[in-house]
């Protein structure tokens, strides 16, 4: 028998809005002042606050991270029927603006070592697709990828990055900034992240022509004449001064939320201590995550039977072994709240027919027939890395607002699906 525990009177979310006061006053201020619209001295600030911290010219405050995504897509230029290489196992707001625009999204593998792009991956990627022009890279759960080989690749293949530092605003690599790498780059405010607005996105460039279009394009493209004028396609893409009032109240406590969470991070990971499981990993001669959210992934040795199908799954409980779905489903039972990690976009029902590319080359005849009928590696695993650490791996609750206390007994919870 396992070990039983009390409920948590309140929930332990995952991730959710920490505020501090401040966002009040500022939107009081646009309140006061009748800002009320998508102009007004928060937007201002913010622009002007995010740019500084991320040594980056610009920087174009947007109704969300997703929009931010879909102009970077316009300003790389992506056509119909442009393949674009970008991350596999993320978010699906990473890739889905390069379909806005027309285009196919070819996934990239993930690595072991930071659960980003794998740049092998992406090297065999241009052997194979040697045309395209565009890379889409996630930083997940606020851990830099290998940002320097990316570059190298996309450098000597004359291709452009976008960089979706949603996850990942105020991590750095090599002391810089992510969302400063890419020529086209875009943070996010929603309600989980590191810091919010609610709601709300950015675009971050050096390039001054590109931040004026995105401005442009983000209030309905309008051209300058006495009247409405256009000859572009415009959209309702710009952030609205109340909104920038809360991020403008939240910049002052990123460091502090990045505190908490890696603190979070480490008490995990002490906490887990002699189970046969680890962290979420980070390269840490190099860079600096926000930690965002704190994951663990489970050894293979430590595995019971777990299978998902679409939308359930299944699992077959073992002593001194576990699986994601046990304990999610363990935690959810004592009112916290875990998540799977982001089930890989090549794995997706609305991508199956996309491209998809693992170090080996084409990875999807493989996928399908695991997809299909479960062939798997021969030790029992799935056969490419996203499909594995989406197996093995979750994400735990990392609410900043989380007491010691309650992460002790998340723990100890954690800690008793392994009896
Ligand atoms: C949150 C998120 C986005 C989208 O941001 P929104 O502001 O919610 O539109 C994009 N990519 C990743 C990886 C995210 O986590």
């Amino acid at each position: 028998m396992k070990e039983e525990f009390t409920r948590f009177e309140n929930k332990v979310w995952l991730s959710s809005p920490t505020m501090h006061g401040t966002e009040l006053e500022y939107i009081k201020e646009a309140y006061e002042s009748n800002w009320m619209s998508t102009v007004g001295k928060n937007i201002d600030e913010v622009e002007r606050q995010i740019a500084e911290k991320l040594g980056v010219k610009y920087a174009v405050a947007l109704s969300a991270g997703t929009a931010a995504l879909h102009l970077a897509m316009k300003l790389a230029g992506i056509k119909r029927g442009d393949k674009v290489f970008a991350s596999d196992m993320t978010f699906d707001a990473t890739v889905n603006p390069i379909v806005y625009e027309g285009g196919i999204p070819v996934f990239i593998d993930t690595e072991y070592d930071t659960w980003n792009m794998d740049p092998v991956a992406l090297e065999k990627a241009f052997e194979i697709y040697p045309e395209v022009k565009v890379i889409v890279v996630a930083h997940l759960y606020g851990t830099p990828g290998k940002i320097d080989e990316i570059r190298r690749i996309a450098d000597a293949h004359g291709a452009v990055i976008v960089e979706d530092a949603a996850e990942s605003l105020g991590a750095t690599y090599k002391g810089v900034q992510t969302g400063s790498f890419g020529s086209f780059n875009c943070i996010s405010f929603n309600g989980n992240k590191i810091i919010t607005g609610s709601s709300g996105g950015m675009l971050l460039t050096n390039d001054k022509d590109a931040a004026e279009k995105v401005r442009k394009w983000s209030t309905q493209s309008r051209e300058n004449a006495p009247w409405y004028q256009h000859e572009e396609l415009g959209y309702n893409y710009r952030m609205s001064n109340v909104i920038a009032g809360v991020v403008r109240g939240q910049i002052p406590f990123l460091e502090e939320h990045i505190a908490q969470k890696k603190a979070i991070y480490e008490r995990y990971k002490e906490g887990f201590k002699g189970l046969p499981v680890s962290m979420n990993p980070y390269d840490a001669e190099n860079s600096e995550p926000n930690f965002w959210l704190s994951c663990m992934i489970i050894k293979p040795e430590g595995m019971c039977r777990q299978v998902r199908g679409e939308c359930e799954a299944l699992y077959q409980s073992e002593p001194g072994k576990s699986c994601p779905t046990e304990i999610l489903e363990t935690l959810a039972k004592y009112n916290a709240e875990g998540r799977p990690i982001w089930k890989p976009m090549h794995m997706q029902p609305i991508y199956r027919m996309n491209p998809f590319i693992t170090r080996e080359g084409n990875g999807r005849a493989k996928t399908n027939a695991y997809i299909s009928g479960g062939s798997v590696g021969e030790d029992g695993r799935p056969l490419d890395v996203g499909m594995d650490i989406f197996h093995r791996g979750l994400c735990l609750p990392s609410d900043n607002k989380m007491t010691a206390e309650q992460q002790d007994k998340i723990i100890r919870i954690i800690r008793s699906c392994f009896d």
